[in-house]
This record gives C-alpha cells, sequence and structure tokens, in this order.
C-alpha cells in the first residue's frame, strides 16, 4: 500500500499471492467530500484471463482438500480480526457509511469467513434399483466469478467468496468500480492464507465484469446489483450455459393498517426506508398508509425526516450520510424534479444540500400516481413516496403490481391478519411489524426481478455445489 500523497492509498489488485500494478488506474472518490481519496488497477482482458487460468489450475487440489479450506477460512477470519478499525475507516470513507455501520460490515465478513469455515456438506442418500445403486454427491463447480455492487460492498461480495471457497471453488472477485479499496485490502490482508490462484480480487468497471463473466473457464456466476446488469450478464451466461445466482433490485411495500398506533411506527418505519440513506436493496421503497392514519403517519415521517442529521463518517453525530455515487445522487434529483412537475407534495426534503459531497435529505413524498417513476421503478436513495389505500384486497394488488419482488412488510396490531396478507404478497422477504432487520446467516431469495437463486445460509451454501451421481464404489467423502 502506497500512502501517495498523505491520507491517498494506492492500492494494486491482487491475483493469488501475485499483485498487478500497471495499466490503467481506477480513482475512488469519497462521497462526503467529492475528493478522490485514492486508487486501485482496471483489470483488462488480460490480466482476467491471467486470473481465471490461474483460478482454474488451482482448483483440482483445493476442491480435493477440505482441511486445507476450513483452516484457510478460519485464518482469513482471524486475521481480518486484527484489522477492523483499519478496514472499517477505509470502507466508511469509499462508501460513506457512518464508522458504526462500517464496522458492522467489516465485522460481518469475519462472520461469513468463519460461518462458512463452519458449514457442513450434506451426506445424500443412494438411491437403490434392484441391484443398481446411484450414489449423489455435491462436488464444487470449478471457477466461480463473484461480483458486487457498492451500496454494502464487503458483506454482499463476501457471502460468495466464503461459501463458494468453502464449497471447495476457486474463487475470481469483482467489487464495484466506485467502493474496491476496502475489497482489494481485505484481499492483500488474506490472500497468504489461499493456496496460490485460488482467491483473485480484480478491479473495474463493466468492461471487467463483462469479460470475467464471459471466460470460458468460469462455471458459475454469482452476482448482486442492478436488474439490468443481471439481464446482461445471464445473457452471456446462456450463451454458454453457465448456471448464475442474481441477487438484484426491489420495490419493497410496506403496508399500513389503521390499528397501528402511529407514534408506535414512526420510527421503524423512516428507518426501514432510510437506513443507509435508502441504499438498501431490501428498504421500504413505497409506503402504503390505510386512509384513517395516512395524514398522521405522513406528518410523522415529514417531522422526523426534517430533524435529521445529516453529515459524514468524520461526524459522529451523523445519523445518515451521503449518497455513495454521484450517478445516483443525480438520479434521485431527477426523480424528485419528475414528481414535482406531475404535481406531487414534498412534505420533507426535496433539494440536494450544497456541496461539497453528494448529500440529499430524507424527503417524503405524497399525491403521485401508481404508475409515476418514483412509485413504479427502485429510487434506490432518501425518497419515499407515502401512498393512500382504503381496502384491503385493493392494496394487495398494488403492493404486488411491480415487476420485483425482494421485501416487503405488513404493519397491524393484529398478526394474525397482517401476516394472512402477507402470504399473498410477492416477496423473498416479509417482515411483520418491521422492515429490514435481517439476521446473519439466513438465506435471502426474491420473487421476479428481483433475482435468482439463493445467497446466505445452508440453502445459499448449496448452491456452490453441483451434483454427480455416482454408479460404482461409494465414495467416502464429500465434497
Ligand atoms: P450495477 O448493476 O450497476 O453494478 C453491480 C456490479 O456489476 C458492479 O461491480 C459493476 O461493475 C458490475 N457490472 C456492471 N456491468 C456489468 C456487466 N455488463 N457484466 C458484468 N458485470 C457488470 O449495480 P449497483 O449500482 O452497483 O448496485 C445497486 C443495485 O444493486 C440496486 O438495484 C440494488 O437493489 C441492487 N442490490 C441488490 C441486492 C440484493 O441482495 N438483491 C443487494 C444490494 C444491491
Amino acid at each position: 500500500m502506497n500512502a501517495t500523497p498523505e491520507n491517498s492509498i494506492h492500492l494494486p489488485i491482487i491475483i493469488g499471492h501475485e499483485e498487478r500494478d500497471e495499466g490503467t488506474f481506477l480513482p475512488v472518490y469519497d462521497p462526503a467530500t467529492g475528493q478522490n481519496i485514492g486508487s486501485t488497477v482496471v483489470a483488462d482482458a488480460a490480466i482476467v484471463d491471467w486470473a481465471v487460468t490461474r483460478a482454474a489450475q488451482a482448483f483440482p487440489a483445493w476442491a480435493a482438500s477440505e482441511g486445507q479450506r476450513v483452516q484457510a477460512l478460519q485464518a482469513a477470519a482471524a486475521t481480518l480480526g486484527g484489522h477492523v478499525e483499519e478496514l472499517a475507516a477505509l470502507l466508511a470513507r469509499e462508501t460513506g457509511h457512518s464508522l458504526a455501520f462500517a464496522r458492522i460490515e467489516v465485522q460481518a465478513v469475519i462472520g461469513l469467513l468463519g460461518g462458512a469455515a463452519a458449514r457442513s456438506t450434506p451426506v445424500l442418500e443412494p438411491v437403490r434399483y434392484g441391484a443398481l445403486q446411484a450414489q449423489p454427491v455435491y462436488v464444487p463447480y470449478g471457477v466461480v466469478a463473484a461480483i458486487g455492487p457498492w451500496n454494502v460492498p464487503l458483506i454482499l461480495l463476501f457471502q460468495k467468496i466464503a461459501d463458494a471457497l468453502r464449497a471447495g471453488n476457486t474463487v475470481v472477485a469483482k467489487p464495484s468500480e466506485y467502493t474496491p479499496l476496502s475489497t482489494v485490502l481485505i484481499g492483500r490482508l488474506i490472500r497468504g492464507h489461499f493456496p496460490d490462484g485460488v482467491l483473485s480480487i480484480l478491479a473495474g468497471g463493466a468492461q471487467t465484469g463483462e469479460q470475467l463473466v464471459a471466460h470460458p473457464l468460469v462455471s458459475k456466476i454469482s452476482f448482486t446489483g442492478s436488474v439490468a446488469t443481471g439481464q446482461r450478464i445471464l445473457g452471456s451466461a446462456a450463451a454458454r450455459v453457465v448456471p448464475v445466482t442474481a441477487e438484484l433490485g426491489g420495490n419493497d411495500p410496506a403496508i399500513v393498517f389503521e390499528d397501528v398506533n402511529p407514534q408506535d411506527v414512526i420510527e421503524r418505519l423512516f428507518w426501514g426506508s432510510f437506513f443507509n440513506s435508502g441504499q438498501i436493496c431490501f428498504a421500504i421503497k413505497r409506503l402504503y398508509v390505510h386512509d384513517s392514519l395516512y395524514d398522521t403517519v405522513v406528518a410523522g415521517l415529514a417531522e422526523r425526516a426534517q430533524r435529521t442529521r445529516l453529515g459524514g463518517p468524520a461526524d459522529p453525530t451523523a445519523e445518515l450520510g451521503p449518497l455513495t455515487t454521484k450517478a445516483q445522487f443525480l438520479h434521485i434529483q431527477t426523480l424528485v424534479s419528475e414528481a414535482r412537475a406531475q404535481g406531487a407534495i414534498i412534505h420533507s426534503g426535496g433539494e440536494a444540500l450544497a456541496g461539497p459531497g453528494f448529500f440529499y435529505p430524507p424527503t417524503i413524498v405524497t399525491n403521485l400516481a401508481e404508475d409515476s417513476r418514483l412509485v413504479a421503478e427502485e429510487q434506490f436513495g432518501p425518497v419515499l413516496p407515502v401512498l393512500r389505500f382504503a381496502d384491503t384486497e385493493d392494496v394487495i394488488q398494488r403492493a404486488n403490481n411491480t415487476r420485483y419482488g425482494l421485501g416487503a412488510s405488513v404493519w397491524s396490531a393484529d398478526t394474525a391478519r397482517a401476516a394472512a396478507v402477507g402470504a399473498q404478497l410477492r416477496s423473498g422477504l416479509l417482515w411483520v411489524n418491521g422492515h429490514g432487520n435481517v439476521v446473519p446467516g439466513a438465506p435471502k431469495a426474491g420473487f421476479g426481478a428481483s433475482g435468482l437463486g439463493v445467497e446466505g445460509g445452508q440453502s445459499g451454501y448449496e448452491s456452490y455445489l453441483n451434483i454427480r451421481t455416482l454408479y460404482g464404489p461409494v465414495p467416502e467423502t464429500n465434497a
């Protein structure tokens, strides 16, 4: 790591045990100040090819040594335990996360690596037919390409890396071009625990990602990001018939019934929508409130939003940070301008803060049509449309009237009723009287355009394993 000048860092990318530091540099910016904070290296086609080829060469020995995999993951977790503050500070600088949230992310990565080490691969039952016996066993795929987004960059990428490695795959990973530094730094810290070629951490944008997923030696792709990119990756994977796990966007509805006490739910609704400035895939992105409570909930949320303290990671009193990317900052401004032009009422926020940094205050918007962009599309930022309903069937239909199906919540004093309404919503995550809290290690899937397959939990782990059915001598070991 070079410090050039003070406080700016440059990190070469990691291929197995080696570093690559030539070619085009990728600058990284602090979204709280707009300042350049450092750089890494864009992996070009030759570097991608080299990393994937090395991963393919390293695969057979890695797949064959379960004990080594467990030890390596445990050792990686232990090493990161000594670098939490350094990693959290870098992550906070490149994402705009609070230091507290950045620490949680780093600790979660340690938990993911340790949790993967503790996993076991199920032993499958033999299938008999007369004198014939078939023995299915789990086997790793080979080289896994792992690609992640910028909003929660470490957890989302290391969920893939940890489970894929534990299952016996080798991995070439690429974080988002906006937030690569903390991931590359983790790669530097832990690479020595893995045999050469088993884990590479590249950097770069769409082109690097395209080259990685299209590489003929990649046997499985795991992607988290937008629907548009997911569709491109699925197209590329279809051409080679490569399996894809895809965690994509969401447009989560929250439905608030008339029997809740508004004062009890305002704070939780606020954080369900605005945590990480709304840059959470399963944030509340459309809020449906029963007619009888509508005005009270809107006023309560607007009051809560107006007294929210914005600030960067250096400000310990800040409740919300900046948008992580300039593109997202501009997108949110466009959505709000469009809503205004359509006659929307803005109850709080509604204007970007004067620079520096990409700060946008929490914004409560009403008087929007169901097909306005702010309601119909994923905003992924601190702007919440609040919509009115009177009839349960009607609100279920409106909540489900989306191509997405990631998360949803139902709020009612009658939890049986809330659960019954929730059962009619198309979502991979469902909360009753809450929204957004997740248990580490629980599986996560989505319906519709929100994705394919499962990440997390035992089901997510098993998605990094294929099945081979053996006819002949029964094997002694599994993957
Ligand atoms: P994005 O799709 O723009 O980028 C994600 C990653 O894909 C980046 O690393 C990018 O460089 C790479 N990429 C871009 N084009 C590519 C291509 N053609 N081939 C291969 N890789 C390519 O997404 P983003 O803006 O970083 O993330 C925000 C989106 O991610 C939101 O829609 C959000 O809902 C979604 N998300 C989903 C989950 C989930 O668990 N479902 C979690 C977090 C974020």
